[in-house]
């Protein structure tokens, strides 16, 4: 059976994928330009890995790149509410401005951790820089650290979309597109 069988409903295309992640890239490059040393960029593991990939091939500036690994879902489609840093940053982050590059902020937990713990290895600012944002299901404020700016793909519906990067039960994330899987797929 063929994976795009599996999809319900494309919310966002490859195309548009490419020409938003454009955008965000030239406004990144457009922010950092003058400021005396480059961002780090780090990327949150696994779910922003395509997201990474293509943001950091179109910023113009000699940027570092980095991984965390922070994990608050298990297989379903429910948060488990408590992340944990099961991988840490390789890079030393102190008096760096960091983008942290997520997948899609849904409760908040997940980012709101992440950012405590850069802020707490002294980063000088934190950004964060999500492809997409579920704002209706936030239960904890996103609190930027220094002068760090909020940089976001789309506004996404309230529905647990899979593809680029995004897994349902680990799978889906090689999608180039955004789509809602067939009811019989979530289980
Ligand atoms: P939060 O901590 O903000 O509740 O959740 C953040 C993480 O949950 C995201 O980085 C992502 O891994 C996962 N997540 C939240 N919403 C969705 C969704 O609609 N689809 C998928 N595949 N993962 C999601
Ligand atoms: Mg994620
Ligand atoms: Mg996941």
């Amino acid at each position: 059976m063929s994976l795009d069988s599996h999809i319900e409903n494309v919310l966002w295309s490859q195309d548009q994928i490419q020409e938003r992640v454009a955008q965000i890239a030239s406004q990144i490059t457009d922010d950092f330009k003058a400021a005396p040393d480059p961002p780090l960029i780090v990327g949150v593991a696994t779910g922003a890995f395509l997201f990474l990939a293509d943001l950091v091939r179109k910023i113009r500036l000699p940027i570092s790149v980095d991984l965390v690994r922070a994990q608050s879902y298990g297989s379903g489609t429910v948060s488990n509410g408590a992340p944990t840093i099961s991988l840490d940053l390789k890079l030393d982050v102190k008096g760096k401005h960091v983008i942290l590059v997520e997948d899609i902020v849904d409760t908040g937990c997940t980012l709101s951790c992440l950012i405590a713990h850069l802020e707490s290895k002294g980063a000088s600012s934190v950004s964060v820089c999500a492809f997409l944002d579920k704002a209706v299901r936030r239960k904890v404020h996103i609190e930027l650290v220094g002068d760090g700016k909020f940089y976001k793909g789309f506004e996404c519906p309230d529905y647990f979309v899979v593809g680029y990067g995004m897994d349902f039960a680990e799978l889906y994330r090689n999608l180039p597109y955004v789509g809602v899987l067939k009811p019989e797929h979530y289980k």
